[in-house]
């Protein structure tokens, strides 16, 4: 089947389970972007399936998993990273045989076998999109989430190509950039550039809020000195953070470590007055935050994400 375009379809029909931020921003990019598709979903919470029906996110909303898998030939798991395998073990029966398998979970390892164990047999392709928000929920979902974002696919060595082009293309439709890696890769890397910073932000913003006492309030009011970025990602879902700190443990147990190490260096050179030492290790910081922006994975205006705040 082809496209208005006249463009091969990856899929036909895309079941969705899970309804938050990111499966409602894979639902309305791919309304706008593959038109063709069949969109179907459902989430475990009722409350959610009544919002996503007001929002007109997918063509049918399921009222249980069943039903929204039937017949579909792509299913992707949008839930928390601890909720895969028991999301998956709610469709195992009622899975297309010819359905490929995918997750969006910020962890690929653990979520792959979570994944294989609920689902023998079945076509998997992990995947993770490094896109978001620190907003939850089907309202907070939008379709340009996906644009020139990475989208990291993670399939074993064995799994079937075609089914890995099909997927890589419909994320590219989704405005991604698709780069096919190692589960473990994967995850070393993540911890090193989202987990271990979300940790950072969550330890300062609570070590921030025990010294309030001290600081009559002035924390809150002064907060643009540096602090205010660090409450927007400490403000991410509780259950999303603490479901990936479970997951990637051993990754993050790793860069933790090496965080701890480097963090005791620079409170010796401080301790020390070694300005030298502090002055180009904040030269080297400042030269990656360049490549970020060169890069296009972040733009130079200095209220990146705090517009109308
Ligand atoms: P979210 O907004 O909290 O949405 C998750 C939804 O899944 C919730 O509505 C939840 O319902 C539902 N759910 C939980 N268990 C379920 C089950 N067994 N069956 C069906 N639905 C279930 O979360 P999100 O931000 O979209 O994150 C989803 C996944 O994407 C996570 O694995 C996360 O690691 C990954 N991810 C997130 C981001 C980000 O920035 N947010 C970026 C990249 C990847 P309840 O609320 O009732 O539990």
């Amino acid at each position: 089947m082809t496209d208005e375009a006249g463009e091969d379809l990856p899929f036909q029909r895309v079941a969705l389970i899970g309804l938050g931020l990111i499966g409602s921003s894979i639902a309305r990019s791919a309304r706008e972007a593959l038109p063709g598709v069949e969109l179907r979903a459902y989430d475990s919470s009722a409350d959610v399936r009544s919002r996503a029906e007001r929002l007109e996110l997918v063509d049918v909303l399921a009222d249980d998993p069943a039903e929204a898998v039937a017949g579909a030939d792509l299913v992707i798991f949008c839930v928390p990273v601890g909720a895969m395998a028991e999301a998956a073990r709610s469709v195992a029966p009622h899975l297309a045989a010819n359905a490929v398998v995918s997750d969006v979970g910020s962890s690929k390892g653990p979520v792959a076998n979570a994944l294989k164990g609920a689902l023998p047999g079945a076509l998997i392709i992990p995947a993770h999109p490094i896109a978001g928000t620190e907003n939850s929920g089907p309202e907070a979902g939008f379709a340009g989430l996906f644009n020139n974002r990475w989208c990291i696919l993670t399939p074993d060595q064995d799994a079937d190509p075609d089914a890995v082009a099909r997927l890589s293309a419909f994320w590219g439709k989704l405005g991604a950039r698709v780069e096919v890696m190692d589960a473990g890769r994967h995850d070393l890397v993540l911890a090193v550039t989202s987990h271990l910073p979300h940790l950072i932000a969550f330890t300062i913003v609570g070590t921030a809020s025990h010294l309030e006492a001290v600081t009559e309030g002035e924390v809150i009011k002064y907060s643009a000195g540096g602090f205010r970025d660090f409450t927007r990602i400490a403000a991410s879902d509780p259950v999303m953070w603490r479901d990936i700190f479970l997951s990637n443990r051993e990754a993050v147990l790793d860069v933790l470590g090496r965080f701890l190490g480097d963090l005791s260096q620079l409170e010796q050179a401080i301790r020390g007055g070694n300005g030298e030492e502090l002055f180009d290790w904040f030269s080297r910081t400042r030269a990656i935050r360049r490549a970020i922006v060169y890069e296009g994975q972040d733009v130079a205006a200095p209220d990146f994400g705090r517009t109308g705040s």
